[in-house]
């Protein structure tokens, strides 16, 4: 997709902090962090929202959730982590390429 950041990274036309990657995924340290652990897994294809859910889409995000479940210890994220999708103006999210924040490291405040 033209112009999506999140695409460039993916393409390696823009440089990140990679942590994981494969066919279908990658894991990249985010570039504000907001937790003393922050990072974006990020899904190859692309899509924005949950509104454009097919069966495609929703096989990808399975294995997003999955791949967390195998690599958090890894992440440093044994202790526990927050994940949050941010959808639309609303919800806060700036890239419109769908992501999963997993953030900790530390205590997490509530919200
Ligand atoms: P959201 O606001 O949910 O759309 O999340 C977008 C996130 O991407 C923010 O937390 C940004 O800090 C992060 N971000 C933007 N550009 C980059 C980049 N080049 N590398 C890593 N993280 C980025
Ligand atoms: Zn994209």
């Amino acid at each position: 997709m033209e112009n999506c950041i999140f695409c460039k990274i993916i393409a390696g036309q823009i440089p990140s902090a990679k942590v994981y990657e494969d066919d279908k995924l990658i894991v990249i340290k985010d570039i504000e962090p907001k937790a003393k652990l922050h990072y974006l897994c990020i899904p190859k294809t692309h899509f924005a929202y949950f509104t454009e859910m097919d069966d495609d889409k929703a096989e990808t995000l399975k294995y997003c959730f999955q791949t967390i479940a195998n690599i958090y210890k890894d992440l440093g994220l044994e202790d526990g982590y927050r994940v949050i999708i941010n959808q639309g103006e609303n919800g806060g999210q700036t890239v419109k390429h769908l992501h999963i924040h997993l953030l900790g490291g530390e205590v997490l405040g509530g919200f």
